[in-house]
């Protein structure tokens, strides 16, 4: 990530206001991409020709944070079923789950059992994509052989 002094050696730094900013302010948005250089007005005059494409190059391409997901080890998982009963999702959206018994509409659920391994059918139902990554990891923290990964 570029550093504050990084991108104030390519803005004015004359506090002119017309940003509604100060300087060191829209540093602060540049670095969190939420303003891009364009955004300065003064950047357009001649002066600073060569600035805006100067601070693109500083600035780089925003972070993207990776989706939260989980993973389910093949050669760990015994089949038990404990995440199938115990999931969040399963206990809100599956009635066959709340009566302990295997799902049988797969819409309604994450991951189910089939021949003895978790298949993982619908994740983008699961609490920590829907909502955000610390709502929700029962399946992995009761899992007794630790075959599930959240990320
Ligand atoms: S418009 Fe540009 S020069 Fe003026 S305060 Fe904002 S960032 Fe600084
Ligand atoms: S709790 Fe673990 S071992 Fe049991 S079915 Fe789920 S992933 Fe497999
Ligand atoms: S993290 Fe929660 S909602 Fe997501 S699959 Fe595991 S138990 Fe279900």
């Amino acid at each position: 990530m570029a550093t504050l002094a990084e991108i104030r050696e390519f803005l004015p730094n004359s506090d002119c206001g017309q940003c509604g900013l100060t300087c060191a302010e829209f540093a602060e948005f540049l670095q969190r991409h939420e303003l891009a250089p364009e955004d300065c007005p003064v950047l357009h005059e001649l002066d600073y020709a060569g600035f805006i494409e100067a601070l693109r190059e500083v600035l780089g391409e925003p972070q993207t944070k990776p989706a939260a997901g989980m993973a389910v080890d093949p050669k760990k998982c015994i089949g038990c079923g404990i995440c199938v009963t115990l999931c969040e999702y399963h206990l809100g959206n599956c009635a066959d789950v709340r009566l302990s018994k295997g799902p049988r509409d797969l819409e309604q659920v994450i991951f189910h059992i089939v021949n003895g391994l978790v298949v993982v059918v619908h994740q983008e139902h699961c609490t920590r994509l829907v909502q955000a990554a610390e709502k929700c990891s029962k399946c992995a923290q009761h899992c007794p052989t630790k075959a599930i990964t959240l990320y």
